[in-house]
């Protein structure tokens, strides 16, 4: 499943998200191959579409998607060094798909900053030069292995060097990753490294109450310091969320939300950051067994798409049988739309799209 990653400094608001969001949990019942670490909170993501599905087939149970949340506490300023539980926290982070960065952008007299003043542009640099000096220490080290292969003119070893030497310099200037542009096949070389600062990162605005509408001034300042970044910035209030996060009845929670004229949670606003900038859709298997949905990258073929459900699905893949939602609320049966011309055929080209209602067909 996908994985994000919660980092900051401490006393920003990390645990109390985190808090919020593990009791938001998904019934583990449904999910037995993950395995629950006490710091890996698994979260549904939610869809409205399942219901339509419900409503249309009442199966037997539904599966939404789910997104899984690590704490990744403890990054400090000299951590790369090894300061405090630094090194395995960093490693924690190389498992990842995407980073979200919580950053304080509240005040509270009572709640001590680590370098004693609010600066949510100083806060994530401090953040960022952590994870920029592991990432230096990993191609330093990769450099040093592939260098002798590269001199001896040992062709892909030296594009391999040429490739790391760009790298090392980009993060010689204090820059993360995600900013480099490569070549592909440059790219490729590189993603192999599972280097820190390359991951897609949301930065996580964590504002006071009265600043959930309007903003304030820290948040603007983060917002300029990263906006030559491809990343988002999404603001939440951590003590909104958790309190949010007490009410077990849905219907108290849409009456807490409207009380403070919110959309929708953070929680919300934060998995769907997470799906944005990592590309994700979901399409549905939907029978009367099981209604499910599943996670895949937005451009995938069938084939890849059904190795979701299971990887020989892949290899043994037939063709598929497409519905679109839309047509599935309007035609409601599959005789009707059978008959309407509204169930496609595709082979192994189809490109799925988001919110498609696939039936597999493969050998095994
Ligand atoms: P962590 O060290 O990053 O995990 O931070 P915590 O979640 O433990 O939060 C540190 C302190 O800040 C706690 O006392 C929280 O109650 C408080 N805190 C977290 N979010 C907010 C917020 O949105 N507003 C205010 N005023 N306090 C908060």
């Amino acid at each position: 499943g996908l994985r994000c990653g919660i980092v900051g400094l401490p006393n920003v608001g990390k645990s109390t998200l985190f808090n919020a969001l593990s009791s938001a949990k998904a019934e583990s019942a449904n999910y037995p191959f993950c395995t629950i670490e006490p710091n890996v909170g698994i979260v549904t993501v939610p869809d409205e579409r399942i219901a339509v599905l419900e409503d249309l087939i009442t199966p037997q149970r539904t599966v939404p998607a789910i997104i899984e949340f690590v704490d990744i506490a403890g990054l400090v300023r000299g951590a790369s060094k090894g300061e405090g539980l630094g090194n395995q926290f960093l490693a924690n982070i190389r498992e990842v798909d995407a980073i979200a960065h919580v950053i304080r952008c509240f005040e509270d007299d009572n709640i001590i900053h680590v370098d004693g003043k609010i600066n949510p542009v100083l806060d994530k640099e401090t953040i960022d030069v952590e994870l920029q000096l592991k990432d230096l220490e990993t191609v330093e080290k990769r450099l040093v292995r592939i260098g002798k292969a590269a001199r001896t003119g040992d062709k892909t070893a030296k594009k391999e060097f040429e490739a790391f030497e760009k790298v090392r310099l980009h993060l010689e200037q204090g820059k993360n990753l995600r900013s480099l542009v490569l070549e592909e096949d440059e790219k490729e070389l590189i993603d192999e490294a599972f280097l820190l600062t390359q991951k897609p990162v949301i930065y996580v605005a964590n504002v006071d109450e009265k600043s959930i509408h309007t903003g304030n001034a820290l948040v603007e300042q983060l917002k300029e310091s990263v906006k030559d970044e491809n990343a988002e910035v999404v603001m939440v209030c951590a003590s909104i969320e958790s309190q949010i996060a007490e009410l077990e009845d849905p219907e108290e929670k849409e009456m807490f939300l409207e009380e403070y004229q919110l959309k929708e949670s953070g929680l919300n606003k934060l998995i769907r950051s997470a799906y944005s900038i990592l590309n994700l859709i979901t399409y549905f298997t939907a029978g009367v067994k099981e209604v499910r949905a599943w996670t895949i990258e937005r451009g995938w073929k069938a084939p890849k798409a059904a190795s979701v459900i299971h990887t020989d699905f892949e290899r043994g893949f037939i063709r598929a049988e497409v519905i679109k939602l839309d047509d599935y609320e309007k035609y409601r049966t599959e005789v009707a739309l059978k008959e309407a011309g509204k169930l496609a055929v595709e082979g192994k080209e189809y490109v799925v799209t988001d919110g498609d209602v696939m039936h597999f067909r493969f050998n095994v």
